[in-house]
């Protein structure tokens, strides 16, 4: 593997920011891996990437990147109702749904057009219309990056919660993700759960819906609202929902009647984060070229040659601003770096 210094990171992040790495490395290959661990163990600092689509550089990176690229996948088995798919963590994440989907496999069809690969989609759990990867998860193979070991986790092991995982939490940074197993199936009920979703299949019988239909109608959906970072530079939802007690939903129900709110368990709701920046005067705001986007007020973006800093800037902005008028700490979802 070679590695490249001082390497502009502004083609491996979404958002389009100007940053260094004080080396860049690519990995092919599992063996790849393996072979780099002790430069990994000798860096001052290192990051594993994937697509850059869940990330934000308010600086030069001062350490070791290494790319994802390892790539593959193959069915290790299957039987009447589900198939096992193992799928290598270098492979785009839209285009392994676009595969089960043309298949007919269910369990991803929610999750279309999620930009990032696969071997980051655990890290945070990535979740859309109702829908997480842990309900396909099976298992994930990893190197773990102290040991040198290449390690089997079980869905459980990986403590899958609301946007998170132990690869956000008490194991960040220890192992990279080498491959997926999935479990698809091969009798697919929809989940049409989301408003979106149902109103785009409100005159059809759910059991005519096929995975493509759902597949195609969340893509619909997200290209409509969703700015592409291809023309926009953006990282998704900047901020996790919130989720709170019920005793803060009355206090805020009280002010805000048509505020949503969605129930997680009998004791904690979830806010919506977009509607509260909405709501705090920022939808469509621009400070420079770091901006709030003009149709979903939850994704910060770049409109040309905005800093890292400047877009972390105006986070903090919005942060203070939603603090202030409801009471709330909006935590952030994309890493800053
Ligand atoms: P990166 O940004 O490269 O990395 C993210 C984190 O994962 C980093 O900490 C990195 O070190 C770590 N990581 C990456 N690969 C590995 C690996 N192989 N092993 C160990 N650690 C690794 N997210 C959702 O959940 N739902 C959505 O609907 C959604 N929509 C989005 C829409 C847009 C327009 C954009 C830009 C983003 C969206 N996201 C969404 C966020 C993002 O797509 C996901 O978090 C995605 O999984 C990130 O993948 P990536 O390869 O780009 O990860
Ligand atoms: P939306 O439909 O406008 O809904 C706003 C928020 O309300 C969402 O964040 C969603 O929470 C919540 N919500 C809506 N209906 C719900 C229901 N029936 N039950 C529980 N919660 C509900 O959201 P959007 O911005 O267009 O995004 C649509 C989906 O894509 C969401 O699931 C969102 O998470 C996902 N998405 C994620 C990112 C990212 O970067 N993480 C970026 C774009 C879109 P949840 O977010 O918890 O689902």
């Amino acid at each position: 593997m070679q590695l490249v210094e001082n390497a502009s990171l502004k083609p491996y992040n979404t958002f389009g920011i100007e940053a260094k790495a004080k080396q860049l490395g690519t990995l092919k290959s599992v063996e790849d891996a393996i072979a780099c661990l002790s430069l990994i163990n000798n860096a001052n600092q290192f990051l594993i990437l994937g697509s850059g689509s869940n990330l934000l550089f308010t600086k030069n990176f001062d350490g070791l990147v290494l790319v994802n690229q390892i790539t593959g996948n193959e069915i290790l088995s299957e039987n009447d109702s589900d198939i096992f798919l193992k799928v290598y963590g270098g492979e785009n994440w839209s285009e392994l749904v676009d595969f089960t989907v043309e298949n007919g496999w269910g369990g991803l069809e929610n999750l279309s057009l999620i930009p990032g690969t696969v071997g980051a989609a655990p890290v945070q759990n990535i979740g859309a219309y109702g829908v997480e990867l842990k309900e396909t998860l099976v298992s994930l193979e990893a190197i773990d990056l102290g040991t040198g070991e290449v390690i089997r986790l079980t869905n459980k092991d990986c403590e899958f919660s609301y946007r998170s995982s132990i690869f956000k939490t008490s194991a960040k940074g220890r192992f990279l993700i080498l491959s997926v197993l999935f479990r698809l199936s091969k009798n697919p009920t929809p989940n049409l759960t989301y408003g979106p979703l149902k109103a785009a299949f409100k005159d059809i019988s759910e059991n005519s819906v096929s995975v493509k239909n759902v597949s195609e109608a969340v893509k619909a959906i997200r290209r409509s609202k969703l700015p592409d970072p291809e023309e926009l530079g953006n990282a998704g939802s900047f901020f996790k929902n919130p989720v709170v007690s019920f005793a803060k939903v009355e206090e805020l129900i009280v002010q805000f009647p048509e505020m949503p709110f969605y129930k997680v368990d009998e004791e904690k709701f979830k806010l919506a984060a977009g509607w509260l920046i909405e709501k705090s005067g920022w939808k469509g705001k621009r400070i420079g070229d770091a901006g709030v986007h003009e149709k979903q007020a939850l994704v910060l973006v770049n409109y040309g040659k905005a800093t890292g800093m400047e877009i972390f800037n105006l986070s903090k902005q919005i942060q203070l601003s939603v603090k202030k008028q409801f009471g709330i700490d909006l935590e952030n979802e994309v890493t800053i770096f």
